[in-house]
């Protein structure tokens, strides 16, 4: 009998250990343990109801065929206008792709550049996919530390000495997950000034979690603040994170034409285009009534202000606060070298966020998996309920160590 071997592509990548983790916790709860799980990377509300009334509203008028391979005209038009109004970026047709999710946009993205070992900027803590993509697609991960210190954004003189010849693309995400660190406009305009010294670098500008903002400045993007640069940037975003619709499955992206073409390409041979009832439904999302985007960002900032005051109460830990997005980072360099009640030490962010799940049942993600140690990454994408509980437990964990 012949066994199956998968090509070199899938040996050199790994399962996202973001799912991992998350399928372990699920596991132990299903087992009837008793798990606050802070590893979700995905809003905890519903879907807004009226996004769900236009999705009906789609199947009834019959919108349920293949649509064209860069998404249908309303969602196009939702889409340029959304980038528009909110970021003062114009767009036409022929810039814009729409995908099965802004992951599916990145993956082809580099699909569609990357060959012999091109050079890929990573700043870290880095979203645990991009490494992965970029080796999937035959480039190379170039991971940049961007430490506590410098609000674990890079910086333009790492960026300087990161860049080659071979550099083809830098991979920028802010807000970011993990850290929920966003760049201001003086930071993104001091990038731009050493990316405008090097015309071979391009931006993936992963902008996933724009809308869950937390300052009183507007949320800013490199593309709108070095103009210059505008033709090199590929904005990506999506529908996932600002309006509760990760099952949904929409992502797009704006950028220069013979990127986009090439994506488009990509798509025709790969998926022929996402899904038609959720392409109207992200549709309607972008085009209508903005208001759950507000009113969910409240309820995240009280979630955000209470687990930050409550993790830097706690001796041993201590946790910037994010500008956006649902994660917090704390460093749990405090802990490390320590033993648990059971003599076990604590010799890395990995063992600690075990503990804490074995220990106390909290289900975090070690900051190993996110390319900078010792942290941990805990989501507050869940109840104020779920938020205080896993305080409560954290704090009695850490209070146990010896
Ligand atoms: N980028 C980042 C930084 C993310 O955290 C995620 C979701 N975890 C994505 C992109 C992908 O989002 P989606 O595919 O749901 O649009």
């Amino acid at each position: 009998m012949s066994t199956f071997v998968p090509a070199s592509r899938v040996s050199r990548i790994k399962v996202s250990p973001s799912t991992a983790a998350s399928a372990r916790a699920r596991e132990l709860k299903a087992a009837g343990h008793d798990i606050v799980d802070l590893t979700v990377g995905e809003p905890d509300f519903d879907t807004p109801e009226n996004v769900k009334g236009a999705a009906h509203a789609a199947i009834d008028r019959g919108e349920t065929k293949y649509t064209a391979v860069n998404g249908t005209p309303a969602l196009r038009n939702a889409i340029i206008g959304d980038f528009q109004r909110r970021l003062g970026l114009t767009y036409s047709d022929n810039e814009m792709c729409v995908g099965g999710g802004a992951k599916q946009i990145l993956f082809l993205a580099l699909m569609a550049s990357v060959e012999n070992d091109a050079e890929v900027i990573i700043p870290a803590p880095y979203w645990v996919s991009y490494p992965d993509m970029v080796i999937a697609n035959e480039g190379k991960p170039v991971i940049v530390q961007c430490p506590q210190e410098t609000g674990f954004k890079l910086t333009p003189e790492a960026l300087e000495k990161a860049i080659t010849p071979k550099t083809l693309w830098l991979i920028l995400n802010s807000p970011s997950n993990p850290t929920g660190a966003a760049y201001s406009r003086s930071e993104l305009d001091a990038l731009g000034k050493v990316l405008l010294r090097h015309p071979q670098v391009f931006v993936l500008s992963d902008d996933i979690y724009d809308q869950v903002w937390f300052k009183d400045e507007p949320m800013t993007t490199l593309a709108a603040v070095v103009p210059e640069l505008k033709d090199r940037v590929l904005l990506t975003n999506g529908v996932s994170k600002s309006y509760a619709m990760t099952g949904w499955r929409i992502g797009y992206a704006a950028g220069p034409a013979p990127l986009i073409a090439a994506i488009n390409k990509l798509q025709s041979q790969m998926s022929s285009c996402p899904s038609s009832v959720s392409q109207a439904a992200a549709a309607f999302a972008l085009a209508n009534d903005q208001t759950f985007i507000i009113d969910s960002v409240k309820v995240y900032k009280d979630r955000r202000d209470y687990a930050c005051a409550r993790l830097n109460a706690i001796p041993g830990l201590s946790c910037l606060v994010p500008d956006g997005a649902f994660y917090l980072y704390p460093n749990c360099g405090g802990v490390i070298g320590k033993k648990t009640p059971d003599g076990k030490v604590i010799e890395n962010d990995l063992d600690f966020v075990l503990y804490l799940l074995d220990g106390v049942g909290v289900a975090a993600l070690q900051g190993a998996a996110y390319g900078l140690s010792p942290y941990f990454r805990l989501s507050f994408a869940t109840s104020m309920e779920a938020i205080t509980e896993a305080c409560d437990r954290i704090e009695k964990a850490v209070k146990a160590l010896i």
